[in-house]
């Protein structure tokens, strides 16, 4: 069983609130926090090895150590809480239900990077969550854990919450910065980076929902036991939402060291396939991380199996680096066409492109139109390589990540189930009334 530092009280009745939050301890990481100097916490968290649980997997402790100090400037921490990823749910269920383990997080987090006044944007569409959040806010306030003077430390934080307009691209960090600036969610040019000219050109610390919670048992039980959980650069515990074709959808809190097989197959996290039916595939870090099949997801090209953690989920010749992305687990079961399936993110991607870009915004707009050509039967041959080309061309050529997101869920679909969109050229007929899957098992 995995250990659970985030997870650990969520099952406790009225855990929302301050009161029994803090019978369960906690508050007790803040106040051991703010005797220590920002140096030290930074070094705890630089010890701990956690690593940014928003998708990119960037050490939390060395983004910290970039922030710019000018004096005079102000700074600034920003949770980025707009979790828009397809198949990603874990930060919902944080502040959902767990909401003052992220303000704690967040107070540890401004003392640390002497952020007075600090932000949480989420996204539009969790329109009951800043409710939550402004509660906990309030309740942390009249505890004397936020506002001026905490704990009679000298050290002033606000938090506020923002709510976004429902733009996937707003989760890009720059882009939420802008759009929490008044203005349309364009992502800038990098450099400057956010830890330099970040809100309002000040130096600012963008950290995911997760990472910030985490901070919470790093400071309880020390950076250096934090980082003796799980295995090698992937420590401490990660939240992953499950859904797709599985017996058991829902969030879990896994260690790292457990493999993919039993978190699919386990009673404790997924419980197996819907009905009995056998793997497919799986998207193992949310839609922007390719798709995995199913002899591929379980074991590596060497044979070894493959466990859920950075390292493992990175190699076996995979387009990009690691794949434990934002924790958005989905499972496929046999009768799901790939076809179809990758034509959904395609018209995602499509309608999410901000359009500062001409790869993402014309790129994205074809690979959607040919790839809904091709299911529906109405495709040639020719057409594959034409979407693989296209592909080829958005991939590191945009001004954010979102093209190389677009890109890569279609390049894997092609690279291991060409067959699938040989299929649908091959028998229009038969792909206008039946999906491959269903019509091959
Ligand atoms: Fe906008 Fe796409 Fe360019 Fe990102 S890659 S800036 S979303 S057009």
């Amino acid at each position: 069983m995995s250990k659970k530092l985030l997870l650990k009280d969520a099952h406790i009745e009225g855990i929302r609130y301050f009161e029994t939050y803090r019978k369960q301890g906690g508050y007790t990481a803040a106040e051991k926090a703010l005797k220590m100097t920002p140096d030290e916490i930074l070094e705890e968290v630089k010890a701990s090895g956690l690593r940014g649980r928003g998708g990119a997997g960037f050490p939390t402790g060395m983004k910290w150590s970039f922030l710019a100090k000018p004096e005079g400037v102000p700074r600034h921490l920003v949770v980025n809480a707009d979790e828009s990823e397809p198949g990603t749910f874990k930060d919902r269920y944080l502040m959902e239900f767990l909401p003052h383990l992220l303000i704690e997080g967040m107070l540890i987090s401004s003392y640390c990077l002497g952020s007075n006044t600090s932000y949480i944007y989420i996204r539009g569409e969790y329109s009951w969550i800043p409710d939550i959040l402004e509660e906990a806010i309030e309740e942390a306030k009249a505890a004397g854990f936020l506002g001026k003077n905490i704990l009679g430390t000298g050290f002033d934080l606000e938090i506020y919450v923002q709510r976004g307009g429902g733009a996937y691209i707003c989760g890009e960090e720059t882009a939420l910065l802008e759009s929490l600036e008044g203005k349309r969610g364009n992502p800038r040019l990098k450099p400057p980076f956010p830890a330099v000219k970040g809100l309002w050109e000040r130096p600012t610390v963008v950290n995911n929902v997760e990472s910030i919670a985490a901070i919470v048992p790093i400071i309880d039980i020390t950076g250096a036991e934090y980082a003796k959980i799980g295995v090698g650069r992937s420590t401490g515990t990660k939240l992953i939402s499950a859904c797709g074709n599985i017996n058991k959808p829902g969030v879990y809190e896994i260690d790292m060291t457990i493999t993919v097989e039993e978190f699919i197959y386990s009673d404790e996290y997924c419980g197996g396939i819907k009905d009995g039916k056998k793997l497919k595939a799986c998207i193992p870090g949310g839609s922007s991380v390719p798709i995995v099949p199913a002899n591929l997801l379980l074991r590596t090209v060497n044979g070894e199996p493959r466990y859920m953690n950075y390292e493992s989920l990175a190699d076996g010749g995979f387009a990009t680096g690691t794949m434990m992305g934002s924790g958005g687990f989905i499972v496929l079961d046999e009768d799901q066409c790939i076809v179809e399936h990758t034509m959904t993110l395609a018209r995602f991607y499509n309608h999410e492109s901000c359009g500062q870009c001409t790869p993402c915004r014309e790129g994205t707009g074809w690979m959607y139109k040919i790839l809904k050509k091709i299911e529906k039967g109405e495709g040639k041959m020719e057409d594959i390589d034409l979407l693989w080309d296209i592909q080829r061309k958005i991939e590191g050529n945009t001004i954010c990540p979102l093209g190389d997101a677009a890109a890569w869920p279609v390049a894997a679909a092609i690279r291991h189930f060409r067959d699938e969109f040989e299929w649908h050229v091959k028998n229009p007929e038969l792909s206008q009334t039946q999906n491959y899957g269903l019509a091959h098992y």
